[in-house]
């Protein structure tokens, strides 16, 4: 399985990605988690990045093309991995396919995870995220269920900069939605359903 997961920030490609990591154990690359691993760890990097996030904006390409590159060599993606937050524009896809190219690798699917944006803003204002693991559930879980961490609510889910991410997707991510169909390789489901019923979907569009 090496996919692409595309879908405005609150769509649910986090929860599905963490479903399909479980089931089939292969490598989940979430961009948004390493660089909040960078910030947390006050690296060179995450200093650089964390303005950028904090202002809803896309952070240099440069900085994440990097990230991901090392991250798609590790041991763990060689059985597979599901792409989540990357590509977020056009000079990334084109990045990402001749770099899986020198890899001899051929991603089997870009999914779509299409969900309004009346019910992301609902969504995002209302998600909480553990500190230790990245885990996601709604307000009112104060410890992580998976690893018993601190559950917060990320700066970037807070209402003044949820929607300055989804101008940010609209204008810069939503593009690749055309560029994955004309690679032939889009699918698309409706993330507006409870987390269960997209994922059966999602194996059934994937052919798992
Ligand atoms: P996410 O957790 O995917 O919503 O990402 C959180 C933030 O990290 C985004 O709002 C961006 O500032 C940054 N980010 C994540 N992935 C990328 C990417 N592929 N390119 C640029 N910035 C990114």
């Amino acid at each position: 399985m090496k996919i692409v997961l595309l879908g405005a920030p609150g769509a649910g490609k986090g929860t599905q990605a963490q479903k399909l990591v479980e089931e089939f154990g292969v490598a989940h690359i979430s961009t948004g988690d390493l660089l909040r691993a960078a910030v947390k760890a006050q690296s060179k990097l995450g200093k650089q990045a964390k303005e950028y996030m904090d202002a809803g904006k896309l952070v240099p390409d440069e900085l994440v093309i990097d990230l991901v590159k090392e991250r798609l060599g590790q041991d763990d993606a060689k059985k597979g991995f599901i792409l989540d937050g990357f590509p977020r524009n056009t000079a990334q896809a084109v990045v990402l396919d001749s770099e899986l190219k020198d890899m001899n690798i051929d991603l089997d699917a870009a999914l779509l995870v299409d969900v309004k944006p009346e019910v992301i803003i609902k969504r995002l204002s209302s998600r909480r995220t553990c500190r230790d693991c990245g885990y996601t559930a709604t307000a009112g879980v104060d410890t992580c269920p998976r690893c018993g961490g601190e559950m917060y609510q990320r700066d970037d889910d807070k209402p003044e900069t949820v929607q300055k991410r989804l101008d940010t997707y609209e204008q810069q991510t939503a593009p690749l939605v055309e560029y994955y169909a004309g690679h032939g390789i889009l699918k698309k489901v409706d993330g507006d359903r409870p987390v269960d019923e997209v994922y059966v979907d999602v194996k059934s569009l994937l052919g798992l």
